[in-house]
């Protein structure tokens, strides 16, 4: 008894949380639905039956109260309350007007509810469904046992059944729309947030520039796609730029990076990517394009930083780089590629910088 009390008040996380608040919507929903459907109901009687009948107006007010606690409490005891009134309605029903009367569908609209809250152990909705089956039995066999105390003639009968229908397809409808959708809207938002992510994670959040784990990512991917093209990389390497930062510190350092990364997606015109390789190494990539081609793009890059003028809080400066060019030779890894592009700029670093090494 006491487990099943913790069970009932157990808090139904809200939206914002770590559940989506679809299951609350639904349920929502649901119970509008039904409120209109007994209000419809308690005026149809005299027509159907010819007599007044109180009851609709009492699971009117039940409902009032299960949407009144969906809506302040997000609690277990919800579902309860939904499937506890689903089911003396159905029962009050088959009891009074037969099992022709077609009530017994709102059965199916429980079984939903129950198979998609997603804070019960599947053990629970298996023990639910055993419950709900169990039910619909129980009220069949009653139906047959006890003929209805008012039964409906042929019409009304036909009429009262189209009524539960429409309702009941009126209902299970709009929990599918609100399922169906919340749950593709969700996945749209985790694509998107992934995607976000991921972009983020291959992001340097100084320049804006791809880092190095998206660069090789781009280049292995031509590896795999166009294995048979030609490719160049290269590597360069701000002067002396530990000097800037010394003499003009590391805010124009970092303006500097900047500068340099709008020169690089200036120059570039779609001839080459280019990544923040570290500190302030750059990465090239030269998709198509031969030692020679490459060389000579990497030279007039080269030309145009030498020629950047740089300001920044009121001091003007200048910087260079120094490029070592690789191509892809069809037989080495790329790491070798790599390797020997690095070497190449070290070559240049050695012998006087601002210059590129082929
Ligand atoms: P070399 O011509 O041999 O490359 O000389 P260098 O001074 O450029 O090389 P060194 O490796 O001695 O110094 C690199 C400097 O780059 C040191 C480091 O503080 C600076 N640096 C690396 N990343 C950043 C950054 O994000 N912002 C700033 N402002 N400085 C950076
Ligand atoms: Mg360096
Ligand atoms: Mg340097």
């Amino acid at each position: 008894m006491r487990f099943f009390l913790d069970y009932l008040h157990q808090k139904v996380p809200r939206a914002g949380r770590d559940i989506p608040h679809y299951y609350r919507r639904a349920l929502i929903t649901s119970e509008v639905l039904l409120a209109v459907y007994f209000l419809l109901c308690f005026f149809l009687y005299p027509l159907l039956a010819q007599r007044w009948e109180w009851a609709p107006l009492v699971f009117l007010a039940v409902e009032g109260v299960s949407y009144w606690m969906t809506m302040k409490h997000g609690v277990r005891a919800n579902l309860f309350l939904y499937a506890a009134t689903s089911i003396a309605w159905i029962w009050w029903n088959v009891y009074y007007f037969g099992w022709s009367s077609g009530v017994q569908h709102f059965l199916t609209l429980v079984i939903v509810l129950v198979f998609f809250n997603i804070y019960d152990r599947p053990l629970y909705k298996l023990l639910w469904f055993l419950f709900i089956l169990a039910v619909r039995v129980l009220l069949f066999s009653m139906s047959q046992q006890n003929p209805a105390l008012y039964p409906m003639n042929t019409e009304a009968g036909t009429a009262y059944q189209t009524v539960n229908t429409v309702s009941f397809f009126l209902n299970l409808a709009a929990m599918c729309i609100i399922f169906s959708t919340s749950i593709q809207d969700t996945e749209r938002q985790l694509r998107l947030k992934n995607q976000a992510l991921y972009k983020e994670a291959g992001t340097d959040p100084l320049t804006g520039l791809p880092n190095r784990r998206s660069m090789i990512e781009q280049i292995e991917k031509f590896y795999k796609e166009s294995g048979d093209q030609p490719f160049s990389i290269a590597i360069a390497d701000i002067d002396f730029f530990k000097k800037v930062n010394d003499t003009y510190g590391h805010n124009t350092g970092d303006y500097t990076l900047v500068r340099l990364t709008e020169l690089f997606t200036e120059h570039s015109m779609g001839r080459y990517s280019v990544c923040r390789w570290g500190g302030e190494e750059f990465c090239f990539f030269m998709p198509g394009m031969n030692l020679d081609e490459s060389s000579m793009v990497m030279n007039d890059l080269c030309f145009a930083v030498e020629k950047m003028k740089l300001e920044h809080e009121g001091k003007e400066f200048n910087i260079t780089i120094t490029i070592g060019v690789e191509e892809n030779d069809f037989a080495s890894p790329l790491e070798d590629l790599l390797n020997s592009a690095d070497e190449k700029l070290y070559m240049g670093k050695e012998s006087g910088r601002n210059r590129v090494v082929v």
